[in-house]
């Protein structure tokens, strides 16, 4: 755990700004969690993607094909 973890699990950070950040704080976190926070910002991504809204289209094409 280090700053940008912190920051960006209490949603004060963005995905965004927490990938700028790694790469600025690379030396002070060491390179291996600087590879487990870009881990954690992908399946994070991931998982946000299956809840946005836009998914909700998926589910019409479903129902329209019957
Ligand atoms: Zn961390």
């Amino acid at each position: 755990m280090c700053i940008i973890c912190v920051e960006f699990q209490s949603k004060k950070m963005s995905p965004i700004e927490a990938l700028r950040n790694v790469a600025e704080m690379k030396n002070n976190i060491g390179e291996e969690h600087a590879k487990e926070v870009v881990k954690m910002l992908f399946s994070d991504a991931i998982k946000g993607r299956r809840t946005r809204p836009d998914v909700e289209s998926e589910e019409d094409w479903k129902y329209g094909s019957d």
